[in-house]
């Protein structure tokens, strides 16, 4: 008994003085493709997550630049960890794919309306949040529902691996017809096209649609609170040393006063009134 246990530490011996072998010869430099971590600073450059297509959030615009709350947040977090915005490499995060993104390193950290949820933390960390939202309903002009007990009755329209889909099958309208689409942007052609009823998501990222100049006079919201959303900066599960920088560089940017003028350029021609600046680790 005491041999065979002997004999067997001497066998996991060898094995870890092995697989250390294997490690250290590997000589393993990283291989995220030329990004050097978001963390270190000074590097060539830095990739970021951001939506492409919600005004007043990130969008790309046709002159090729991005703008938005989410840019100017994900911006202002760079230049903290030491990049210009020159050195920002700006990668489309649809809904569905910011869990894969941030798995697979392909995206150093994301701002991309992200609610920071439970489940979601199983696969990604957060810092922040940075900013508290309401899920709403976009609908045609004069034909809003004023009561979330008519949202049942409605044909809604959503995006996939959203917490806004989710809610509705979940939580507040489990009856509704729910169509799943890729994009918000595509669910306000339906709504313009009536194939669906209204189109549910961030209020936040909703009144930057009925702003824009083509939907003016064409699309409003509901005005109904059915959710909070916090949203947080997704970064790697577990690499807590970034989740410090995005955090103090979150601090930083509220108390300098650049979140207040980041709300105020992105949200103000929207008519959005945001919330207060959440306070960093408190999800309401
Ligand atoms: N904030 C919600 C979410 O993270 C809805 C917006 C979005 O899909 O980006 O799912």
């Amino acid at each position: 008994m005491r041999l065979r246990k002997a004999s067997a530490l001497a066998a996991s011996v060898l094995a870890l003085s092995l697989a250390a072998t294997a490690c250290g010869s590997s000589d393993d430099e990283g291989g995220d493709g030329g990004s050097d971590g978001a963390g270190s600073g000074g590097g060539d450059s830095i990739t970021i997550g951001i939506k492409f297509d919600q005004p007043g959030l990130g969008l790309q615009t046709p002159d090729g630049d991005y703008a938005g709350f989410d840019v100017d947040v994900a911006t202002y977090i760079a230049g903290e960890l030491g990049y210009e915005p020159d050195q920002i490499e700006w990668v489309e995060s649809p809904s569905a794919e910011r869990e894969n993104l941030l798995s697979r390193g392909d995206v150093d950290f994301i701002a991309a309306t992200y609610s920071i949820t439970p489940e979601r933390e199983e696969q990604v960390s957060f810092a922040g949040p940075y900013l508290l939202a309401h899920q709403d309903l976009l609908m045609r002009v004069g034909e809003t529902v004023s009561s979330p007990d008519e949202i049942n009755e409605l044909t809604l329209c959503s995006v996939a691996g959203s917490t806004s889909a989710q809610n509705v099958q979940n939580d507040f309208a489990p009856d509704a017809q729910l169509l799943e689409m890729g994009t918000y942007s595509e669910c306000l052609t339906g709504l313009e096209n009536g194939t669906v009823d209204a189109l549910t998501t961030d209020d936040s990222i909703l009144a930057g649609y009925a702003s824009q100049e083509a939907n003016q006079g064409k699309f409003e919201l509901a005005g109904l609170e059915l959710s909070n959303e916090n949203y947080g900066v997704g970064i790697p599960k577990d690499d807590t040393e970034l989740q410090q920088q995005i955090n103090d560089a979150l601090t930083s940017m509220v108390e300098s006063g650049a979140w207040d003028q980041a709300v105020e350029d992105n949200f103000g021609p929207a008519g959005y009134e945001a919330e207060a600046a959440p306070a960093i680790g408190e999800i309401v």
